[in-house]
């Protein structure tokens, strides 16, 4: 394009490199709203429970099939920027908040949308994006005012929240179940401080196996380790377990240098040996007389080491993670030893049972009813690869939504209803502006309707009848009313349990704006060639 600039009588300087493009004004505007709005149209129809779900094939062939919307976008290769905005919200949502991850990118698509419609009438970018972010402001207030405060610590009320998160999965059938356990999962590692909770998910330990069905997904109260007993000789069940966690190898340690030493006797031999087993079985016995009859080592247990611990009648692992060390420090009472020297009675940790277990095809060592334990494990199981991976992120998001209650407890009515009621509430708010600025937050309200629309249009419902039916039920002043998409009408769905996150949906409006904002103010695209250098 023009990479050239003139002064007048003067030779032409180069400005930007040869091959570089440039797009401006409407056009770049034009292009990117395009890019964006194709990518929330992708996950529109996955939205909500009867959304669809997506079949994602990857270069290498290998399939993911899924409903969510942060998965959908990180497996597809996004070329244009625009685009690749969308791709970043989705993220950045699933990592602040973990659920909402769809309604986002089609409320940002939405909102883009509407903006467009004002530009083509000559509505400068600017002035949409101030109206948008006042309006944006103004729903968030909306939905704080009509947020219930909730018990963060009531299991059944947060038993509500995790089956609505997975309501929309393809786990929904088994929901109460799984919801329960994600309950129990988040209570237990959940921590007070002050009259708040604090909850770090890190504690909870998410593992997956194919095989069985989702019904057989466990609640451990305790650490599974995809690790083995590492000797056929020990004990493969420990009841009472007293275990020690050691960050420190059972095994000699070789000279960094390599040494050299000279043996003239065949005995010499023999007693290099000896030294070196009395010296594992020293370690042994220390483990032993500290009291413990279990060893979970992150380092490794050299062959002699697991004959006299075998002897000893310890169960032991080698090998384990360091997180999973940390994880089992905090689920058992433990402390991780650097120094086997150190070693005493008060450092090991509890656990009911110990116990070696096969889980399909391998074998898997549970460390499991813990008292009160501040790590835990959910063991996610599925008929197949794909679903317990789609189990696991349905999983997953019902944890982050649990945890968002415990952590900041407000809840709002789910279905599209806070939807509905805010952007009744903004066109309201909008008639008293003056100027262009109204015509941004009616646009806002419209973008943020979108939401309820896209659930009945998943759930076969006709858009226009359904928008009539929820202006005037919203009319009410009850945020209570939203779409009813099992039976496809629009219903209380106070009524039916249906609940969210306050959290999510401040996360969802905000993060919505700010991408739609970014894509708004800009008016060129500048890009550089694709050459090799
Ligand atoms: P996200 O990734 O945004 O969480 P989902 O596909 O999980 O997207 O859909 C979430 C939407 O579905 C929310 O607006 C939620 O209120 C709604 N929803 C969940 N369960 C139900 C239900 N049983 N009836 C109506 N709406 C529901």
């Amino acid at each position: 394009m023009n990479n050239m600039s003139m002064a007048p009588g003067q030779v032409p300087i180069v400005v930007l490199k040869e091959g570089t493009s440039e797009t401006k004004g409407n056009q770049a505007q034009r292009n990117n709203i395009t890019a964006a709005k194709t990518i929330a149209e992708i996950v529109r129809t996955s939205l909500g429970p009867r959304g669809m779900d997506k079949m994602l094939v990857d270069t290498l062939g290998d399939v993911t099939i899924t409903n969510d919307g942060a998965t959908i976008l990180k497996e597809i290769d996004v070329q244009h920027p625009a685009a690749k905005m969308m791709v970043e919200i989705s993220k950045s949502v699933d990592n602040e908040v973990g659920d909402g991850t769809t309604s986002t990118v089609v409320l940002a698509g939405s909102l883009l949308e509407r903006a467009e419609e004002l530009i083509t009438k000559n509505v400068h970018p600017t002035v949409v994006v101030d109206g948008f972010k006042k309006a944006a402001q103004k729903a968030i207030d909306t939905l704080k005012d009509i947020a219930m405060k909730v018990d963060p610590v009531d299991k059944a009320f947060l038993s509500k929240i995790a089956r609505t998160s997975m309501a929309s999965k393809m786990v929904a059938a088994d929901s109460k179940e799984l919801a329960d356990m994600v309950v129990s999962a988040v209570l237990a590692v959940a921590e007070k401080s002050g009259d708040q909770y604090k909850v770090d998910v890190d504690n909870i330990k998410v593992e997956k196996k194919a095989g069985g069905g989702i019904h057989d997904t466990k609640f451990i109260h305790g650490i599974v380790l995809d690790k083995e007993v590492v000797h056929g000789g020990m004990p493969k069940r420990i009841e009472n377990a007293k275990i020690a966690l050691v960050n420190a190898a059972l095994e000699i340690e070789k000279t960094e240098m390599s040494a050299e030493i000279r043996i003239s006797d065949p005995h010499q031999m023999q007693q290099f040996i000896d030294e070196e087993n009395r010296m594992l079985k020293a370690m042994v016995d220390k483990i032993a007389a500290a009291g413990a009859n279990v060893l979970l080592c992150q380092k490794g247990i050299d062959d002699i080491a697991q004959h006299y611990l075998a002897k000893a009648g310890i169960l032991a692992v080698r090998r384990i993670k360091e997180s999973d060390m940390y994880k089992l420090s905090r689920a058992t009472g433990a402390r991780v030893i650097n120094n086997l020297d150190e070693l005493t009675a008060n450092d090991l940790g509890y656990a009911k049972l110990v116990e070696e277990r096969k889980v399909e095809t391998d074998k898997w060592v549970f460390v499991e009813e813990c008292k009160n334990p501040k790590s835990v494990s959910i063991l996610v199981r599925g008929g197949s690869q794909r679903v317990v991976d789609e189990a696991e992120r349905s999983v997953h998001d019902a944890i982050m939504a649990v945890k968002d209650v415990v952590e900041y407890p407000y809840v709002l009515v789910g279905g599209g209803a806070p939807e509905a009621l805010a952007s009744l509430k903004l066109r309201e708010w909008a008639a008293t502006l003056s100027g262009r600025e109204q015509l941004a937050a009616e646009k806002f309200a419209d973008g943020i309707e979108t939401i309820p629309l896209a659930l009945a249009e998943n759930a076969g419902m006709d858009p226009l009848d359904t928008q009539a039916q929820l202006r005037s039920k919203s009319s009410t002043g009850k945020a209570r009313y939203g779409i009813d998409v099992l039976n496809g009408k629009v219903a209380d769905l106070a009524a039916k349990d249906i609940y969210e996150p306050l959290a999510v949906k401040e996360q969802v409006i905000n993060a919505a704006t700010e991408a739609a904002c970014m894509i708004l103010r800009i008016d060129e695209v500048i890009a550089a060639s694709k050459s090799k250098d």
